[in-house]
């Protein structure tokens, strides 16, 4: 934990922040609670060098866990569901995907991941349409709730 504001250099005291949430279409990421060091000036920074890092690996291995088809093709990009079947190119519905995270020495907090998911015609099991393209949306969207939570940038 640092133990002072990178933007005053007053103490900081590790505390929640409250909602957060950020975007990089057609992603949306949400956090609840996240620990952040605070100074009394109200400046907020992350608890520590690594948090965001953490952050984004934490985020693209759950992401990677939920259900989701595969990409085909290098040009024209075609999303299969696991029975074989291609995915409907549009989607029906956004989803939310709700994940509880906790960082060494700190409070756990909860985080969203909110996507589109697409219903297969065949087998009707709905599912993100590529884990990959969530992964890629992930790096981008920390990155905006980094500025969101009024964390400094660094690194
Ligand atoms: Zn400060
Ligand atoms: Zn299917």
């Amino acid at each position: 934990m640092i133990k002072n504001c990178p933007r005053c250099g007053n103490a900081v005291e590790m505390k929640p922040l409250g909602n957060v949430s950020a975007e990089d279409k057609p992603l949306t990421l949400r956090v609840s609670g996240m620990p952040a060091a605070q100074c009394a000036k109200g400046h907020a920074a992350p608890i520590d060098r690594d948090f965001m890092l953490w952050l984004i690996h934490e985020l693209k291995n759950r992401g990677s866990a939920l259900q989701a088809g595969s990409e085909k093709g290098m040009l024209f990009k075609k999303y299969m569901c696991s029975c074989g079947a291609e995915l409907a190119s549009k989607s029906e519905k956004r989803q939310s995907f709700p994940l509880d995270l906790a960082y060494q020495g700190a409070p756990a907090f909860k985080a969203e991941l909110e996507m589109p998911v697409y219903k297969c015609s065949a087998c009707g099991k709905e599912q993100l349409r590529s884990a990959k393209e969530l992964q890629g949306h992930v790096a981008q969207g920390i990155a905006s709730l980094n500025d969101a939570a009024g964390f400094p940038h660094s690194g």
